[in-house]
């Protein structure tokens, strides 16, 4: 501000040829006409006029609410025409006190908060602020008010604790719309004896009031009808006024941040129930994302996790023409391809495996199963153990051995508890003697139980109970996977060479895995993408929510824009309301979405928990805050102040 600012010659105010007209065009009205007007440090001026005559106007020009459409304004004797809409409301932060008719108390707030507010804008300290606010209402006699809430307070209080605030940050300029037009006779007198004070301790005061009597108390009268100023005695040169400083106030960001968190929840806590079901879309979002994510991946690793428990180094040979599918039947490969394979490099082991489905007997139970007739070298291509007894031998091959190895499921429906090991078991019409059980190994990656199966030597299958000489597949163990594809082709060509034609097909673990992942993967990205779906759709509602509170609160935005909030103020209280709304919603949908997982794991879902979806789907919680909050935050900053505050 002007260092060589001389009040005793220097107005403080004044007003040069201003006018204000509302519309456009030709509904252009004009509701000023050419103010002329000078106002001196520490005077107490009354303006006064019929309703409608553009007192309120006047004042909302003065204390740089509203800026005239023609006309100069000078403060302090410098003109504000240059000044930004952040440099007005740092005046009016710093110089400025508004008292309205009707008081524009923030219901959300007690007295001491109402009272306090200003000073937020300013940078002082919560204590600072409390202290201060404090002292205001004690020396206006409402030292027992202190906590009490708008709604709490008679007309009077209310008024008076309006005063407090507009003394807030000093309030070297008072501004008072009507503020005894709300108020009994006695209460009215009050706050008339109570402007005098403030004027006799050197606050400039501009008294507005449509009531003579009223009007009476002030130094200087000006009068004003439609639009004009009709009377203006000489202005009354007042020697000791409080000296106005624009101070920049230093407001560091995590001040502010915290300001506004703790104001959010009061907001958020005043419409709970709004909060409550604004809370619960983002909720429901987030913890989705996480619940079918965690599941997807849980359903995508157990498959995953079955297949390479067939060995991911393995191929298998079926009979069969590469372009056709299903055709498993035709019979085109014999055991002595199987050991020929043996030849080929890179290789742990080759074996032929013939299937049959039969029923096993023991005494008087059965059991229907699969009969696996394949080579000693099975163990070891499947790394599969026994758990009791041996796998038979290359002798027992030789000799057509009648021996047999149980699954863990074989085992138990025919045995219970007893130990098989030993024991005479009849497949087909022909006894076999139990010389191992294998190890449980579980479900296999198309659902099948491996271990109900019950293996006999390949030779001994194929005289007793197969009956041909054609196997199933050949089961290939590779020992460098890095050779895979070498390998595959070196199988390939040794085949072809024994065919002469190509009537079999090599099916490969590895990409078969591969296509697995992409599947499952798929169905991961099908069931997220539902999940963000919901969660787009709790941000739309977060931004309805927050455009509602905007609109409700507009009254509310106008009383904090004149007590000296920047638009930057307002744009952040509300950005971090909808900030808060989702990072709650954002934790609690964590919270509920591992729940719901852990619930679904105890149930027997396959459940895969990473980190990713929780930060992903968090993230986007804070984002959508961010961006749908941005919107209605917006709205209310660039709300004009004088139109916010005349919102009902
Ligand atoms: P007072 O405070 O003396 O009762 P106001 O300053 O509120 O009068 O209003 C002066 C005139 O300006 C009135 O005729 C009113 O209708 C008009 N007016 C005030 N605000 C607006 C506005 N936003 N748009 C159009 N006309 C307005
Ligand atoms: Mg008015």
């Amino acid at each position: 501000m002007s260092k060589h600012f001389d009040p005793s010659t220097t107005p403080l105010l004044s007003l040069r040829g201003v006018r204000k007209s509302y519309g456009k065009g030709e509904l252009t009205t004009e509701v000023l006409h050419a103010i002329d007007l000078d106002i001196y440090a520490g005077e107490f001026v009354a303006i006064i006029g019929a309703s409608g005559s553009g007192k309120s106007t006047l004042m909302n020009i003065l204390g740089c609410l509203d800026r005239a459409s023609e006309g100069s304004y000078f403060f302090m004797g410098e003109d504000l025409s240059s000044f930004d809409k952040d440099a007005l409301s740092k005046l009016r932060r710093e110089a400025f006190g508004f008292v309205f008719q009707s008081y524009n108390l923030l219901h959300s707030l007690n007295a001491m908060e109402n009272v306090a507010m200003p000073a937020i804008y300013s940078g002082v300290e919560r204590s600072e602020r409390e202290k201060r606010a404090t002292k205001l209402l004690s020396e206006l006699g409402l030292e027992h008010r202190l906590a009490h809430y708008p709604s709490e307070l008679s007309g009077g209080q209310q008024q008076r604790v309006s005063i407090a605030r507009a003394l807030m940050n000093g309030g070297e300029i008072i501004l008072a719309d009507e503020p005894t037009g709300a108020l009994d006779t006695k209460s009215g007198t009050e706050v008339i004896a109570l402007l005098k004070k403030l004027s006799s301790e050197g606050h400039t005061i501009i008294l507005i009031t449509h009531d003579p009597k009223v009007a009476q108390i002030a130094h200087r009268i000006i009068e004003i009808e439609d639009g004009k100023i009709i009377k203006d005695p000489e202005p009354t040169k007042v020697q000791e006024a409080k000296k106005i400083e624009i101070l920049e106030s230093h407001n560091s960001l995590m001040a502010r941040l915290y300001e506004s968190t703790m104001g959010a929840f009061t907001s958020l806590r005043m419409n709970l129930y709004r909060t409550i079901l604004t809370l619960l879309g983002i909720v429901i979002g987030v913890a989705s994302v996480i619940a079918m994510l965690a599941i997807g991946d849980g359903a995508k690793y157990a498959v995953l996790e079955r297949i390479s428990s067939m060995g991911t180094n393995i191929l298998i040979v079926r009979p069969g023409m590469p372009n056709t599918r299903g055709s498993g039947d035709i019979a085109t490969l014999v055991p002595e391809d199987a050991y020929a394979l043996n030849a080929v490099d890179n290789l742990i082991a080759a074996i032929p495996e013939s299937r049959k489905s039969v029923t096993v007997r023991y005494k008087n139970n059965d059991q229907t199963t699969t009969l696996n007739a394949t080579s000693p070298e099975y163990q070891v291509v499947r790394d599969w153990d026994v758990v009791r007894g041996s796998f038979f031998t290359y002798e027992d091959e030789e000799n057509i051995a009648k021996v047999a190895v149980i699954g863990q499921s074989v085992a138990e429906a025919l045995f219970k508890q007893k130990d098989p090991l030993g024991e005479f078991i009849i497949i087909g019409n022909i006894l076999f003697q139990v010389i191992g059980v294998m190890e449980k190994k579980g479900a296999s990656a198309f659902g099948e139980d491996q271990d109900d199966v019950v293996f006999v030597p390949f030779t001994t299958g194929n005289m007793y109970i197969i009956g041909q000489r054609h196997i199933r597949n050949i089961t290939v163990a590779l020992d460098d996977l890095t050779q895979m594809e070498q390998t595959e082709e070196a199988i390939r060509q040794l085949l072809l060479q024994r065919h002469g034609v190509e009537d079999f097909r090599i099916h490969n673990m590895a990409s078969l895995l591969e296509n697995a992942a992409q599947t499952q993967g798929t169905l991961t990205i099908l069931l997220g993408s539902i999940a963000a779906i919901s969660l787009l759709v709790g941000g739309i509602g977060v931004m309805n929510i927050m455009l509602v509170s905007v609109t409700e609160r507009t009254k509310e935005i106008g009383v904090r824009m004149a007590t000296g909030a920047r638009r930057s103020d307002i744009l952040e209280q509300f950005l971090i309301e909808s900030l808060v709304v989702t990072a709650l919603g954002g934790v609690l949908g964590v919270i509920i979405g591992l729940g719901v997982s852990f619930g679904a794991e105890y149930l027997g879902t396959p459940i895969y928990y990473s980190l990713l979806p929780v930060v992903l789907a968090f993230g986007s919680a804070f984002l959508t805050g961010l961006l749908f909050g941005y919107l209605p935050a917006k709205k209310a900053a660039n709300l004009d102040p004088v139109q916010a505050l005349s919102s009902e």
